[in-house]
């Protein structure tokens, strides 16, 4: 008889973002009259630059031609992709990277969800606590992750990095040495960012443990500090131990296009293996590449004029982050990133658990934001707004939290 992937039965919940439409869906059909401001969901909010758009109609009227039309890509995406990438991301930062060592695909999440398919079911993972849903949720999946514990609030055998106010929201290494280290700064969703030497640090311990970095720079464009890295190549030694996963949702406004990219070293080996090999495999063998007409999209990101017109695009979210964070301050909230980050991290009042704050802005300021405690059990008690609303409903949100 058939049987079932039972590790799915493992899963928590529903998942956090549907938990929160449905909440809000409810308070709308009671609550017609009410306009909600969305802070929620790290949605982009902008247009397309138009030389996106512009990238992205020359690219269908080629394919509306014979000689332009194209059919199955290479499933690694298409050299002029890699390239401008190789060059402008790393090369151009110091970063040994070549075309080759990037896999394009169509956004960070598939990625970040299915590298963990390389990997052996017997390795021990790490992740922050809180942290990005799916880094768990694809390793439960898988069987990785042995069964939940109510108690602790979270799996039994993921080794959690706490990440609080205590410790500046940067993970501590792991006493217990785990093989697979999920990494993602600027972070979602603490907003919190990491120095090159602190990150080198990781670099070392993974190189000493043999373990491996699974790094998620899908907010790197908004990084502002000087010694924040963009990348852990920036890090001596992280070719041989990290492998890294960007996304054009955050920088250019593809949350809807979709594309993204994960670079896999050839000098990344476990066991005499060359992971670059597999993950071409898998990719190959699951993947049939990104659409050609948002390759090109991706191209004209690189291009002199779409640095510019991006650079304005996260500019505009980055003075979103500073309107928030410097509000909530002023109205005697704690809060945290929003600096490097479109993400702030704020602390709930009057000890409110994280979903008791939701409802309360929710009904009284109709202002969406996310619970803190649905990023794991060390964001009990934190909230998190995005900066990807309009500035409009961003400045509306905040005077209504402030009369909250
Ligand atoms: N990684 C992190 C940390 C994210 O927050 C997100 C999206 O919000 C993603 C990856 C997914 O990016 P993409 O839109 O490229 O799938």
């Amino acid at each position: 008889m058939v049987s079932i992937n039972e590790n799915y039965l493992n899963l928590q919940g529903s998942y956090l973002f549907s938990t929160i439409a449905k909440k809000v869906r409810e308070y709308q059909e009671k609550n017609p009259q009410n306009l909600i401001i969305r802070l929620g969901i790290g949605d982009v909010t902008q247009p397309l630059a138009p030389v996106i758009v512009e990238a992205l109609h020359k690219a269908v009227a080629q394919m509306g031609t014979s000689e332009g039309f194209h059919g199955y890509g290479p499933e690694q995406g298409y050299e002029f992709l890699r390239s401008a990438i190789a060059v402008e991301d790393y090369q151009a930062r110091g970063c040994d990277i070549s075309p080759e060592e990037i896999f394009v695909s169509d956004g960070a999440k598939c990625d970040v969800g299915n590298i963990q398919e390389i990997f052996g079911i017997d390795n021990r993972v790490a992740v922050c606590d809180p942290v990005y849903p799916v880094y768990v949720d694809t390793n439960v999946m898988a069987g990785r992750s042995g069964r939940y514990n109510t108690e602790t609030g979270g799996f039994e055998n993921l080794i959690y990095m706490p990440c609080t106010r205590e410790n500046g929201f940067a993970p501590e290494l792991p006493k217990e040495v785990p093989d697979m280290i999920y990494l993602c700064f600027p972070n979602n969703p603490t907003g919190a960012a990491i120095q090159k030497d602190a990150l080198q640090e990781w670099v070392d311990y993974a190189n000493r443990h043999g373990s491996v970095i699974l790094y998620d720079a899908a907010y790197e464009a908004y990084i502002t500090e000087e010694n924040v890295p963009h990348s852990i190549y920036e890090c001596s030694g992280a070719k041989g131990c990290a492998i890294e996963m960007h996304s054009f949702s955050k920088n250019a406004g593809f949350t809807g296009l979709r594309l993204g990219y994960t670079v896999v070293p050839k000098e990344l080996s476990v066991s005499g293996v060359k992971l670059h090999d597999l993950w071409n495999r898998r990719h190959g063998t699951k993947y049939n590449g990104a659409p050609y007409i948002v390759q090109r999209a991706g191209e004209a990101v690189y291009s002199p004029e779409g640095k510019a017109q991006l650079k304005e695009q996260v500019a505009y979210y980055m003075e979103n982050a500073r309107l928030i964070r410097e509000g909530l301050l002023a109205a005697g909230f704690t809060a945290f990133g929003g600096v490097n980050a479109p993400y702030i991290w704020l602390q709930t009042p009057a000890h409110m658990t994280s979903w008791e704050f939701f409802d309360q802005l929710l009904s009284r300021a109709q202002v969406v934001g996310t619970p803190g405690s649905g990023f794991g059990a060390s964001g009990e008690g934190y909230f998190r707004l995005t900066a990807f609303g309009t500035r409009e409903n961003t400045l509306e949100a905040l005077e209504r939290i402030r009369g909250f």
